[in-house]
């Protein structure tokens, strides 16, 4: 019986522990309190973000990421400012009410004035009616206000995993992939007024199920808007490839994943979840289980497609042979397959910004 786990105002790490280990009616009985929690606080509603990855060039080196600097076997590209344009035209157009814009991770002024370029281009074709997420990686504070003053209104930026010891373990040991450096850029996304999104990987090498615990705890702690977490998908031209041994079986990380999402929504009732691309890696309905658990943000894939196979995180990326066409009725049909309407026109703000705004 986990009813009184399920009922606490605040759970500890060793509640947590317990849920992820449910199985059978306890399970079940997580998934449906997270289910009434997400349709009290945020409604059966699911908003949509265009999601376009307009560049595969890093600068990073991540051991777990097929796009590290030191694959060479990637094709790199960098999409041009109008296809990029376009692709956020068509997300507007089709009220999908944001976008995300998602790249490798560069530092440069050249890439810093080109994105704050695009920004205001989508501001005045949409009216600043487009909400825009960025998600390219650690920059300065002063950086991230720029974006933010040309229009950007959201940013995510995952720790990959809160345990600074674990996070050592999957990054090089340089002031590039530093993890102050990382939990640092968080905080200065809150600081320059960003709805700030972070994430974790579920079932990586070395974590346990205190670390999975912890980092919701962590994202309880610095008061997250919102959350974009998945099972990690091991990539053969990579070096965390070689202790693939250690891994759970997909299934379980799939299992986890979705227990990590129902009790997140539990933990933080009004923030916005994402859905993302690695659950559905795994089972081809694994957004929608998410969706079912508490996810209630949709990223569906408006990359142009004839660069799509090359922004390859991990392998068996889905959807990497469609055009955004397809994508559009087949994401209508998958979410109201669980129950969950599509957010049309609606910006979807996290309600918990919005409400900690309206509180400060
Ligand atoms: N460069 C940006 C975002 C691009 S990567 C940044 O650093 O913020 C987006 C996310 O993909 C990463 O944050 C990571 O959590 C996830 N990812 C990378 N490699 C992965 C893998 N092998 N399996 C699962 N997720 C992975």
């Amino acid at each position: 019986m986990i009813n009184n786990i399920l009922n606490k105002e605040q759970l500890t790490q060793q509640d947590i522990v317990s849920l992820l280990k449910t199985e059978g009616d306890d399970r079940q009985e997580l998934f449906n309190f997270a289910a009434k929690v997400k349709e009290a606080y945020v409604q059966n509603k699911v908003y949509l973000r265009g999601l376009i990855e307009f560049s595969n060039i890093c600068g990073k080196d991540c051991y777990y990421c097929g796009i590290r600097r030191s694959n060479t076997k990637v094709k790199r590209y960098d999409l041009s400012e109008n296809d990029i344009l376009n692709a956020a035209y068509y997300a507007y157009k089709n009220n999908y009410g944001s976008i995300v814009m998602q790249s490798g991770e560069l530092k440069s002024d050249k890439f810093t004035k080109r994105i704050t370029r695009l920004l205001e281009k989508i501001r005045e074709f949409s009216n600043g009616e487009l909400r825009v997420t960025l998600s390219c990686g650690e920059q300065s504070l002063e950086v991230f206000k720029e974006w933010f003053d040309a229009g950007a209104d959201r940013y995510l930026l995952r720790i990959e995993a809160s345990n600074k010891e674990l996070y050592q373990k999957l990054h090089p040991h340089d002031m590039l992939h530093s993890y102050d450096l990382r939990l640092q850029a968080i905080k200065d996304l809150r600081k320059a007024n960003y709805q700030v999104g972070t994430g974790v990987m579920i079932g990586l090498p070395y974590q346990t199920y205190e670390d999975l615990a912890d980092d919701l705890l962590w994202m309880q702690s610095i008061d997250i808007d919102m959350v974009g977490m998945g099972p990690y998908l091991e990539h053969h031209d990579t070096p965390l490839y070689d202790v693939k041994d250690l891994l759970l079986p997909k299934e379980e990380r799939f299992d986890l994943s979705l227990k990590m999402i129902a009790i997140l929504r539990i933990m933080m009732k009004d923030i916005n979840i994402a859905a993302s691309t690695a659950m559905q890696t795994i089972h081809p309905l694994g957004r929608e289980k998410a969706i079912a658990v508490g996810a209630n943000v949709f990223m569906p894939n408006i990359t142009p497609c004839y660069v799509r196979g090359e922004y390859k995180l991990y392998e068996d990326k889905p959807c990497t042979d469609e055009s955004p066409e397809d994508c559009r009725a087949c994401v209508e049909n998958r979410i109201a397959s669980v129950g969950n309407d599509v957010a049309y026109g609606e910006k979807g703000d996290s309600f918990h910004y919005v409400r900690r705004k309206r509180e400060t």
